[in-house]
């Protein structure tokens, strides 16, 4: 059992009640909607690349909160520049400005390397930042938006409807229509589908949801040209792979990625606040930049400052310990070792620390429970892989325990490990 404490010389914290993790589980089911399922674990601490659960346990964070932790929990550059922040000014509304939200606009330009004329809007979230995409293609006046299959863009209405999983988007029917699905990297299909009646091509330069797929070399390249001929908002939701997640500041930036391919509208949020909600549009360029005139769009919390200091912070630190680099050479070598762990790794995808690794049998719920039980936390992203998008502030001593346990998982010694067994040629088959 352990009660929350205050961090050290951090003045007093809020007084929240002993309890072990199954009461907090318990309290959990009965004071929230059921919408993420079972709590996994109550956890009431992190340090770096740790947390802890309300029973003391230790887990390294594999997944940092789904590729929002990029400095690691309770970094004392972001702790002590939110807690500057909302000790001097907390909030303000929209209708004034504040220094820290300018400042990370510009920073965001300047990283994003977008032209003369190009805007900044923030909102808390990945989901409204498409949102925002949303209402700006609709503000062209076409009617048209296209989304390739696998997509997630999130759970709002208008971002849900360029989300392609059926799942997710049917008990919500209807939807903001207009937005027709391509085949994931298909060339010809994106050719026939460009016109001059489409508004906006949305694309994830690496489809995180879907298992971190990349799209295929070229089609970016090929995506610009075609959105160039038609005048198409080339959209890239880079809300899971921006901010140093994939090695470069974006992915569309990364050589082996996006090669430089520019976009017209860029999404940002996860990363960016580091553990603290933001998100952004960036819209390159004075036409994009126009899309939304006063009182066309807004957000109460858009901008907070605190949020905005969190954004600075995070990516002062980014830079100032030349992170990227880090990024780069540790996704690299992690990717190496993993491939090379053991008889349940088929493959390993992704770049810099947006990784998959692909089991040999659809049993990547089933690894994500034994590897938390030992200590790693991992998401089963598809029924055969698991993503990991650590802190970016990760070591390769810290996650070599990672590796060893992967290498050491036995498919003949552990039954719900091992693949299927093929069907015999005259077994009966299940009815289709
Ligand atoms: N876009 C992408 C590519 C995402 O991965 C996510 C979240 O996983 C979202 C949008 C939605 O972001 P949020 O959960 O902050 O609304």
């Amino acid at each position: 059992m352990s009660a929350v404490v205050p961090a050290a010389g951090q003045g007093e914290a809020v007084p929240v009640a002993e309890g072990s993790a199954a009461q907090w589980s318990d309290r959990y089911s009965a004071a929230l909607m059921n919408t993420f399922g079972a709590p996994r674990r109550v956890l009431v601490r992190g340090d770096g690349v740790y947390v802890w659960d309300a029973d003391g346990r230790r887990y390294l964070d594999l997944l940092g909160g789904i590729a929002v932790n990029a400095l690691g929990h309770a970094h004392p550059t972001l702790t002590a520049a939110i807690s500057a922040q909302l000790g001097t000014l907390g909030h303000v509304s929209n209708f004034f400005a504040t220094p820290t939200q300018v400042a990370l606009a510009e920073r965001l330009l300047a990283l994003a390397e977008a032209p003369d004329g190009s805007r900044v809007f923030f909102t808390n979230s990945g989901t409204e930042a498409n949102e925002a995409v949303v209402k700006m293609a609709r503000r062209t006046g076409r009617p048209r938006i296209l989304a390739l299959e696998g997509s997630f863009h999130g759970r709002t209405m208008g971002a849900l409807a360029l989300t392609h999983k059926p799942a997710y988007r049917e008990p919500f029917e209807p939807l903001p229509g207009g937005v027709e699905f391509l085949p994931f990297g298909d060339l010809a299909a994106l050719e026939a589908a460009m016109a001059d009646d489409v508004a906006a091509l949305v694309l994830e330069v690496v489809q995180g949801e879907a298992g971190v797929r990349p799209l295929p070399a070229g089609y970016l390249a090929r995506a610009r040209e075609l959105a160039d001929t038609h005048g198409v908002l080339l959209v890239l939701d880079e809300v899971q792979t921006g901010i140093g997640r994939t090695g470069a500041w974006f992915a569309f930036q990364h050589p082996d990625l996006g090669a430089g391919v520019r976009p017209d509208v860029l999404t940002l949020a996860k990363g960016l606040g580091g553990g603290f909600p933001i998100g952004a549009v960036v819209a390159f360029g004075s036409r994009a930049a126009a899309l939304l005139g006063p009182g066309q769009h807004g957000s109460t919390f858009g901008g907070n400052p605190v949020a905005a200091a969190a954004g600075l912070a995070t990516v002062g630190v980014l830079e100032r310990d030349d992170v990227l680099a880090h990024v780069r050479e540790l996704g690299a070598g992690l990717a190496a070792a993993l491939a090379a762990a053991g008889p349940m790794v088929r493959e390993v995808r992704g770049t810099g620390l947006l990784l998959a690794v692909e089991l040999t049998a659809p049993v990547a719920a089933h690894v994500a429970d034994l590897a938390l039980a030992a200590g790693f936390i991992v998401n089963p992203v598809t029924p055969s892989a698991l993503r990991l998008a650590p802190p970016l502030v990760l070591t390769a001593d810290q996650v070599a325990p990672f590796v060893a346990f992967l290498a050491a998982l036995d498919p003949s010694a552990d039954p719900a490990l091992a693949p299927e067994p093929p069907l015999a040629p005259d077994a009966p088959k299940e009815p289709s």
